[in-house]
């Protein structure tokens, strides 16, 4: 369990990114933060994770008790959290295998890090692939991948952190509609068989909808809904939705 207290994060700008939120993420949640362009969606994430430093509040992981000023907790915390990205960022030259490995280095130390990984850890990679169906791709260059796969190969590299938590910042955007649905079912299914919270921001509400246990709107930096799928009103999402600029999500 992760629990975010009174959080509340500016940029240096000025502009506030978050207001003042407290959110509770239980294992198995797989929870998707809708809202417009600008809400706050990533900035969210990022705090959870310490990529924005929190300007005001605290955050508490069950058994490792307030992060903010133990570097050494801080840094078993991110080990264990895992990030996937819109643009996944894979080493595109290396092969997909060579790019879960990386998933595995955050567990050694940086001196133990320059050597070959032992078998057991390579064997671990290969696991992490075939969970998302890509064995058969794991010698292939990832630049010579789908979108898709790449993606694939991004949920692999994350399962080989042995992730407490995963964070998803619009893993689907760049993708198809049918892969994106498969992308999503894969960390759903994550989140249930490895018993951890998933966080995913989307853009496309119907796909938040179908795919996750637990919807967090966010508009204007401040969370607005935070319940089920079957709870989220057309008036709800109006309001969430309130400040969109560019187009409407719900015709997604
Ligand atoms: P979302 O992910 O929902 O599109 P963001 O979290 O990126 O929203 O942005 C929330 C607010 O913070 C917006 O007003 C945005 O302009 C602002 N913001 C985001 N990143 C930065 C930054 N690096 N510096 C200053 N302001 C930022
Ligand atoms: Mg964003």
């Amino acid at each position: 369990m992760i629990e975010l207290k009174e959080v509340e994060f500016c940029y240096p700008s000025g502009v506030v990114g978050l207001r003042r939120t407290t959110l509770k993420f239980h294992k198995a949640d797989f929870a998707a933060l809708i809202g417009p362009s600008g809400a706050g969606k990533s900035t969210l994430l990022r705090c959870i994770n310490f990529l924005n430093r929190p300007t005001s509040g605290k955050i508490e992981v069950e058994g490792m008790g307030k992060l903010d000023r133990n570097r050494r907790r801080m840094r078993q915390f991110r080990c264990r959290t895992a990030m996937i990205f819109q643009r996944h960022q894979l080493l595109t030259r290396y092969s997909a295998l060579k790019n879960v490995m990386v998933g595995c280095l955050g567990n050694y130390g940086s001196f133990r890090s320059l050597f070959p990984l032992p078998r057991h850890e390579q064997l671990f990679a290969l696991e992490c692939l075939d969970r998302t169906g890509l064995l058969d791709k794991a010698l292939e260059r990832v630049d010579r991948l789908s979108g898709g796969e790449q993606q694939r190969v991004g949920i692999a590299r994350a399962l080989a952190q042995r992730p407490q938590l995963i964070l998803a910042d619009e893993p689907v955007a760049s993708l198809d509609p049918g892969t994106a649905e498969n992308v999503l079912s894969q960390l759903y299914k994550i989140s249930i068989e490895d018993h951890i919270p998933v966080i995913v921001s989307l853009h496309q509400v119907e796909l938040a909808k179908k795919y996750a246990s637990r919807i967090i709107g966010l508009s204007n930096g401040a969370v607005i809904f935070d319940g089920s799928p079957n709870h989220l009103s057309s008036e709800m999402l109006k309001r969430i939705y309130r400040h969109e600029r560019i187009r409407a999500p719900l015709a997604a």
